[in-house]
């Protein structure tokens, strides 16, 4: 892309709601729009993020055997009186009703209209086990949508949901699915931790998050730091969840805990934004809506379920909480818009614009995702952008092109490095 043809609005402007860096760099960084509360749009940059993402989830999904669907974000109100949610799930549901009013929901999960689909077409033992998943629109009425894209209202998620004869395969679907999960979000490159979740009526390992950990989590968990074992405080009876919420990371990081870890490690409170969680429902869902199975004796059974749900949108912004300064984005190798911005310093200077151009073509050529900074605006101001934008190197070509030399900018460091024209291509071989 050139950037003298892209649609990247940068802006100086801070949303007045935007409290969190990656709302405020976001949005300045021109990825993302507010359209109303909750309701984001995502521009050109905002939606090559986004896509990195879902590739990254659909394809590690797929390498697991599951079957990607795409459901109908309008569903009609009686499945959700089946399953009695369309009492429970109270406002965060989003009614609507059709020119011969009839009552719809916008899906906030599908539950339902999964086993509705499945019910009737998975009817053996031998048709089992399935897992289907939909990377799809969402919408959750929620009471205080905020922080950018973390707490939205129209939101993008990844949701899954597998079906098994048996209990003991339903786990072992559980287990693998929560490698899968680990794969998606270290392939991201973010620090997460697996963490215990509170599971009602399930209790033991039936229901486990993923958690980011950054200071501006709205999720206050629990880590070892010898082992793996992590807990989200709302599992422990003897702590208010609420309390702890409401602490800064600086409060939070002084509270100490008596206990150990089992391993012997030292426990100790984190932030977390929680960006995946899976979960074994059992047969609370095909029950009520009787969706069952013949097993291997001509028996008819419930089938056994649990459900995988990842906040693909939520993710976009969970990158930049883990990775920002005071300058603005720094994106990870595997989510980053483009990996490489070529930088003409000066667009009257000859030479510098041919070296950008063939640079640009050649890494082109090579698949390489790269934008070239053509624009007819002075050094300091595009650096600038680059740094609010946040690609992970920016190759300078300036001053020292007369020595035949460019510099690379390491966006994390901040750091420049002089490397000789001839050796550019080895270099950034190197990066990539
Ligand atoms: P939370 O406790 O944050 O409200 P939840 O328990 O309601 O999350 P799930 O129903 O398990 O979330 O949804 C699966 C995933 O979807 C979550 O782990 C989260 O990453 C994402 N998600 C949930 N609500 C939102 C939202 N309002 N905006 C963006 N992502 C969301
Ligand atoms: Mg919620």
């Amino acid at each position: 892309m050139r950037r003298s043809r892209a649609f990247i609005p940068t802006t100086k402007e801070v949303p007045s709601d935007a409290t969190l860096p990656s709302h405020q760099f976001l949005v300045r960084g021109g990825f993302i729009n507010q359209q109303g509360a909750g309701l984001y749009n995502f521009l050109p940059l905002g939606k090559i993020v986004l896509e990195k993402i879902r590739t990254i989830v659909k394809d590690e999904l797929d390498k697991a055997d599951c079957n990607e669907v795409q459901l109908s974000f309008v569903t009609p109100i009686g499945l959700w009186n089946k399953s009695g949610r369309s009492d429970t799930m109270g406002k965060e549901m989003l009614r609507i009703q059709d020119r011969h009013q009839n009552d719809f929901v916008l899906s906030p999960t599908n539950e339902e209209a999964i086993v509705e689909l499945v019910k009737n077409r998975v009817t053996s033992y031998k048709d089992l086990p399935l897992n289907l998943y939909q990377i799809n629109t969402k919408f959750r009425d929620e009471a205080r949508p905020r922080y950018g894209l973390l707490r939205g209202r129209e939101f993008l998620m990844k949701d899954g949901y597998s079906f098994h004869a048996s209990k003991e395969d339903m786990v072992r679907e559980f287990d693998l699915m929560e490698e899968t999960y680990k794969k998606i979000f270290t392939r991201l490159g973010l620090n997460f931790r697996v963490v215990k979740a509170d599971s009602g009526s399930i209790g033991g390992d039936g229901s486990k998050e993923f958690h980011v950990l950054a200071d501006s989590g709205e999720d206050t968990i629990i880590i070892c730091d010898s082992c793996e074992y992590g807990a989200n405080v709302e599992t422990i009876q003897s702590i208010n969840e609420d309390e702890f919420n409401e602490l800064s990371y600086e409060e939070l990081s002084k509270k100490t805990i008596d206990e150990k870890c089992s391993c012997g490690g030292e426990l100790s409170f984190k932030k977390g934004i929680e960006v995946g969680h899976i979960f074994q429902l059992g047969n609370k869902y095909s029950s009520a809506l009787e969706a069952n199975f013949n097993d291997e004796n001509g028996r008819a059974k419930p089938l056994e379920m649990a459900t995988y749900g990842i906040g693909v949108s939520r993710l976009v912004a969970s990158v930049i909480e883990q990775n920002h300064d005071e300058s603005g984005c720094i994106w990870t190798k595997s989510t980053a818009p483009y990996l490489i911005n070529i930088m003409i310093s000066n667009i009257k200077n000859e030479a510098q614009v041919s070296l950008g151009e063939e640079l640009y073509e050649k890494l082109k050529d090579l698949n390489i995702e790269v934008i070239l900074d053509d624009r007819k605006e002075r050094f300091g101001f595009k650096m600038k952008d680059a740094e609010l934008i946040g690609f992970p190197y920016t190759v300078i070509i300036g001053k020292e092109l007369v020595n035949g030399e460019v510099q690379i900018f390491d966006r994390k460091t901040k750091n420049k490095t002089s490397v000789k024209v001839d050796d550019i291509y080895t270099k950034i071989m190197e990066l990539v």
